[in-house]
């Protein structure tokens, strides 16, 4: 049986970024950007005054105080939007607000806090100025020309508002995935609907699209069969709009052929059965020319193999380079039981104190047990070799899970 990090080695290589499309700013969050974005202008455009106050000349405070201020006349006012057309010279000052343009032959901004009115509508400055005090020079964020973003840059709001700024709407990132989903199982209902005896509630399809979507893929199909080969196999050839098919269920050793079945007969499946727990039936392959998970029926294995694999790949697919699940070392809270054979991933919530991480894990174990996921934000990690883990140990944990940890 492969281990974990066979698996994970095998999905990476077997998938490529998708290719890149021009989208609106905000469609582009969280998106990798996919060609590299030049200022068409400087910022920013034009020298501007960081605070409100008065555009003066230097020279004209030097040596003021309270009891000696430099008292100046006033020429015109400068609201942020406008341009004064008159030139400020040797005994004079303009009023001036945050972000307007620093009239020509001003060479610093008094703030308000260091005048007060005097003379005929004119300004006592009481602290000298130096040049350049409070302006701030046109091209000192960036210069028309430069690089703004380079490709492989994850585009969050600072990213998205700079090329605002820059005057684009659009931007060229790589694409979303779309990803299709088929839950299979013949005890399975849709949530909503009367529980016959014996059948259970569909919380996978919630499970998938919700992990999907918090991925930052979407969704392109999602739909339900029961356990029958030619309704799988049907259900797959619906998936051929999609980037990545993720199946549940149907992969248990007692079920595995007619997944199995379906699956080979539409592409190759290159490994089934991790030694991992929870998740162990989980199988990988290409179908219909698109990588396809399939991924145990229990939901706890089922959000577990998405955090070791599926989201790797979705990852990869969408143009980063940091695929991998992310791990830290945290402080265990309480013992964790465990018998030498797989690597074991228990459900826990991570916290970072004064004292660095500690982590406590969920004293529910099984793969079915959904409440055991309630609030959990990481996975301990036991190795396959432990005979258990003590309180107070510092400890492998996977951190984040369930959301993209660069989000
Ligand atoms: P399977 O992998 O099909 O053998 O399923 C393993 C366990 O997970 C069984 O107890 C199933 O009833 C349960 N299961 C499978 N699919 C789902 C689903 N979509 N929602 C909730 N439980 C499921
Ligand atoms: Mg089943």
């Amino acid at each position: 049986m492969l281990t974990i990090d066979e698996a994970q080695r095998i999905v990476l290589e077997s998938v490529a970024a998708l290719p890149a499309e021009v989208m609106p700013l905000l469609e582009a969050l969280g998106c990798t950007l996919a060609e590299p974005v030049v200022a068409q202008v400087s910022l920013p455009p034009f020298d501007n005054s960081a605070m409100d106050g008065y555009a003066v000349i230097a020279e004209d405070t030097r040596g003021a105080s309270r009891e000696k201020p430099a008292t100046l006349r006033m020429i015109g006012d400068v609201p942020a939007g406008t341009a004064l057309s008159r030139t400020v010279e040797r005994g004079t000052a303009a009023r001036i607000m945050t972000g307007a343009p620093v009239p020509r032959g001003a060479d610093a901004v008094v703030i308000v806090e260091h005048t007060r009115p005097g003379g005929a509508g004119g300004v006592e400055v009481l602290v000298p100025a130096m040049p350049g005090d409070n302006i701030r020079p046109m091209g000192g964020d960036i210069q028309s020309g430069q690089v703004a973003l380079s490709p492989g840059q994850r585009l969050g709001p600072g990213e998205l508002s700079l090329a605002a700024a820059l005057g684009h709407t659009d931007i060229s990132a790589v694409r979303r995935p779309r990803a299709a989903i088929v839950t299979t199982g013949s005890e399975l209902v849709e949530p909503g609907r009367e529980l016959p005896p014996g059948a259970i509630y569909n919380s996978n399809q919630a499970l998938l699209q919700a992990r999907v979507v918090s991925a930052g893929a979407s969704i392109a199909e999602s739909m339900h069969v029961p356990d029958d080969e030619a309704a799988v196999e049907e259900a797959l050839r619906r998936c051929a709009s999609a980037d990545i098919i993720l199946t549940t269920g149907g992969v248990s050793v007692g079920e595995y052929d007619f997944v199995k079945n379906a699956l080979q007969r539409l592409g190759e499946i290159k490994f089934w059965r991790v030694l991992i727990k929870p998740g162990k039936p989980v199988a990988f392959g290409i179908v219909l020319g698109r990588p396809l998970f399939a991924i145990p029926g229990n939901p706890v294995s089922a959000l577990v193999t998405f955090e070791l694999l599926v989201a790797p790949a979705l990852r990869k697919m969408s143009g980063r380079e940091d695929c991998a699940p992310r791990t830290i070392h945290a402080t265990l809270l309480a013992d964790l039981a465990h018998e030498p054979g797989r690597r074991e991933y228990c459900q826990a919530v991570t916290r970072a104190t004064e004292d660095g991480y500690v982590v406590e894990a969920s004293a529910k174990r099984g793969s079915a047990m959904l409440t055991s996921t309630v609030g959990a934000n990481s996975l301990v990690v036991i190795p396959e070799t432990s005979e258990g883990l003590r309180a107070g140990e510092e400890v492998t944990v996977i951190y984040p899970v369930y959301r993209d940890p660069w989000a």
